[in-house]
């Protein structure tokens, strides 16, 4: 597969087939999504078992990414499931638990702040926006409005506030038992919903790891707090996701393409992997093909130099969950061929923190300004292959490791193609030169590189250090181990 953008596809009953989850890999799925926000704690991890088995029955590593729910306010019940709203209509949300189920007059919301963050003139957004109020007054815990757009409202829509301010925790009651789940089930991401700020990220971050969780932290940039603290919430973060659903719904959806090249930007000057997601291929939940307008939306999400395209109820709950990966991985590769790999120019200002910080972008310059066929990277914590990743590869960056739970995180990293490599690790006293030989050859066997080919070689030479990527080498690839008729440097 040449596709360097990645595919997060979002897992539901339309995958709970063996044999869809098999095809799903096999069309090049790199991470799947279990959304804490549907289902219950059995659903969710009988999903996560089912990925792993197929992905070790099929020799390969899938990324399983879970996605707490946050602070999303919903309205409650009502006694017949959903009531028609007209334009004009009165209609009341009890700003309270112990509120009746509804009526054509009035609903609960599971949010009792919320009478307090609202005054006459806000405007409440239901169900992603497709329909909305007016608040009129509020009167204790009653929040008076009039309908704006008409409707069906249904039982437990989301409910945003146009423009934010909501005084909602960063983290809810109900995260937290789903943090400790996904601590037991080693995920191997998790996505922080609706985070304000920076403290939002590191309060996650701390319950994850006190219930012994060591998953990547994904923020999912939604909402209009969040893109003032843009930059500090994603240096909080370890990769970062535009959720234009709820960011659309909250800001309005005209400011999103221009919002999302601005996240995408600051991921990636900030060095962290970045999804684009929601309603990317939404018309394929019924469709056999993508809209135009979708085609163009995936494709420009490779443009802006997203990192991954994610799919939700396109392949949860849609009628073609295999071909719509497909078809995202088409538009992909398509894009992918439009965009010049290039450095831009502050990369190459930027003073280096870290050895294997220098080395990786040492590697890129070179193989951007000399004709050089591959990158192959050994690194044991993927921080090596994240550094390359960061700027757009004119060749793939082939990365070896030995660790499983960084070949699964390494699945998100634009253009890196995480191969299982039992040697080099920092203890292993193999030779170096020894190690080398063995790096190609294990890219060789597995058909990422030919011989004859020139490649960068990136790794750390000495023994017993971790995270120690010091030294890069131009070499060119052997046709069998022990060929020594062939020049080991290039002639460049
Ligand atoms: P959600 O997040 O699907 O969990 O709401 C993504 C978004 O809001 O776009
Ligand atoms: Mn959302």
């Amino acid at each position: 597969m040449n596709r360097r953008t990645k595919i997060v596809a979002t897992l539901g009953p339309a995958t709970d087939d063996p044999d869809v989850i098999e095809r799903l890999i096999m069309a090049g799925c790199d991470v799947v999504r279990v959304n804490f926000s549907h289902g219950d704690a059995e659903s969710h991890a009988r999903r996560i078992r089912l990925v792993r088995a197929v992905a070790r029955e099929l020799d390969t590593d899938v990324a399983v990414l879970g996605d707490l729910p946050g602070p999303k306010i919903r309205i409650g019940q009502f006694r017949e499931g959903s009531v028609e709203l007209n334009v004009g209509d009165s209609f009341a949300l009890i700003a309270d638990e112990a509120a009746p189920a509804g009526d054509q007059n009035q609903v609960g919301v599971s949010y009792a702040g919320l009478a307090q963050d609202v005054r006459p003139g806000s405007e409440l957004l239901l169900d992603d926006g497709l329909m909305s109020l007016r608040v009129v007054a509020v009167e204790g815990s009653t929040i008076h409005c009039q309908v704006l757009t008409s409707g069906r409202l249904h039982d437990r829509k989301g409910l945003n506030l146009r423009g934010g301010g909501l005084s909602l925790p960063g983290v809810s009651d109900e995260d937290k038992q789903h943090i400790a789940k996904a601590a037991e089930w080693q995920v191997d991401y998790l996505a922080v919903s609706f985070p304000r700020s920076a403290e939002d990220m590191n309060h996650a971050r701390d319950l994850l790891r006190q219930a012994g969780g060591e998953a990547a932290l994904v923020s999912k940039i939604e909402r209009t707090e969040a893109l003032d603290q843009l930059d500090d919430i994603i240096e909080a973060s370890d990769a970062v996701l535009v959720a234009r659903g709820d960011l659309g719904v909250e800001i309005g959806e005209a400011e999103l393409p221009g919002l999302q090249k601005r996240i995408i930007t600051a991921s990636l000057n900030l060095n962290r992997p970045v999804i684009t997601a929601t309603q990317m291929m939404q018309s394929m939940i019924e469709s056999p093909i993508p809209t135009r307008a979708e085609v163009s939306d995936v494709a420009n999400a490779v443009i802006d130099g997203t990192d991954a395209v994610m799919l939700s109820a396109e392949t949860a709950v849609g009628k073609h969950p295999v071909r719509v990966i497909e078809a995202m991985g088409r538009i992909c590769e398509a894009a992918e061929r439009h965009v010049q790999a290039h450095i831009p120019q502050r990369r190459l200002t930027v003073k280096p923190e870290r050895t294997d910080q220098a080395i990786a972008m040492a590697a890129m310059i070179t193989a951007n300004n000399v004709p050089l066929d591959a990158i192959i990277a050994l690194t044991e914590s993927g921080s090596t292959a994240q550094w390359l990743s960061r700027v757009r590869s004119p060749v793939p960056i082939i990365a070896l490791s030995p660790n499983r739970a960084s070949l699964r995180r390494m699945r998100l990293f634009q253009h890196v193609q995480p191969l299982f490599f039992p040697a080099g690790l920092a203890d292993d006293p193999i030779d170096r030169s020894e190690l080398v030989e063995q790096a190609l050859q294990r890219a060789l066997e597995a058909g990422l590189i030919e011989a004859g080919q020139r490649v960068i070689l990136t790794f750390g030479d000495q023994i017993g250090r971790h995270g120690g990527t010091n030294t890069m080498k131009i070499l060119k690839v052997p046709a069998a181990t022990n060929d020594s008729t062939q020049p080991e440097l290039a002639n460049l």
